[in-house]
């Protein structure tokens, strides 16, 4: 069939901004991820649960190529991994905020450098990278401290302005690591707030959680792992059918299940923050 001469289609479906098919992550020889497959679709807000340990952030570290895979293979935006160079449409906010402790910078510098991506280098900053900063403050609430040390803010705020830092890139994938981890109620409302925000803007969100809190009415979709697996992959629950289920059933070790219960389960033994 001749491309040229097919009558015009519809517009083609974006390609999914995430799609894994058997993916494999060993460290120092041991498998951690076992035959993952993960199709994340635009504008989908994913949640990626399971307990400490399942995999988790090795997952995420794996879809932004911070972890080579041993098998299977990745696509961003339709994009085979080893090809993909649009790293500005890809946002990540690692795991806990160390980051930030004992760095004399301002809130607007920290956020100010997740536009280095978008900038000729040695470049001044142009108006759309300030009017990005700007706003990426906006989003999560610390305009007015854009000239404070980050070091005189509490966990919670530096967490918010690590997440203003991968906003001010205007990714349209964002993954999140534990964002809500050791933050407090009200500043996980304002993350929450936050990533409406981005999700109304049509972002593709993977974000990973023990428990969704504040964030519950925006996921779409959860992914549970145990032992570097998908033990789940499907609607959330809301949290009071999660402890029925949960308690009247202990979910399966093997396979993916379609119908497991334990989707925003309190896995919090061990957490570690
Ligand atoms: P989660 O984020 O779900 O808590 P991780 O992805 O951090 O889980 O870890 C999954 C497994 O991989 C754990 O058993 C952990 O000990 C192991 N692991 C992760 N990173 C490393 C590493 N850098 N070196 C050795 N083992 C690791
Ligand atoms: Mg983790």
């Amino acid at each position: 069939m001749s491309v040229n001469t097919a009558p015009a289609a519809p517009a083609a479906p974006p390609a999914p901004p995430v799609a894994l098919s058997g993916g494999v992550v060993a460290i120092a020889g041991r498998p951690i991820l076992r035959g993952i497959n993960l199709t994340v679709e635009a504008g989908e807000f994913v949640a990626l649960m399971g307990a400490n340990g399942s995999g988790k952030s090795t997952l995420v570290r794996a879809l932004t190529g911070l972890r080579p895979l041993a098998g299977g293979h990745l696509e961003l935006f339709g994009t085979p991994f080893d090809d993909f160079e649009d790293w500005q449409r890809v946002g990540f906010v690692p795991q806990r905020a160390g980051a930030t402790a004992g760095v004399p910078a301002s809130v607007w510098e920290v956020v100010a450098s997740g536009r280095l991506t978008h900038r000729r280098l040695f470049r001044p900053l142009g108006r759309a990278d300030r009017a990005a900063i700007d706003d990426a403050l906006e989003v999560v609430g610390l305009a007015d401290r854009a000239h404070e040390g980050v070091a005189n803010l509490s966990g919670g705020q530096q967490q918010r302005t690590l997440i203003a830092r991968a906003l001010a890139g205007e990714p349209e994938l964002f993954f999140l690591d534990e964002p809500t981890a050791g933050v407090d109620l009200p500043n996980q409302y304002a993350l929450a707030d936050a990533l409406a925000r981005l999700k109304a803007r049509g972002a593709t969100i993977v974000l990973v959680a023990h428990e969704l809190g504040p964030l519950e009415p925006l996921v779409d979709r959860a992914v549970v792992m145990r032992d570097g697996r998908v033990v789940y992959d499907g609607s959330p629950l809301a949290q009071t059918e999660v402890h029925q289920v949960h308690a009247a059933h202990h979910g399966p070790e093997d396979g993916l299940v379609d119908h497991a219960p334990q989707v925003s389960a309190p896995f919090d033994a061990g957490r570690e923050d």
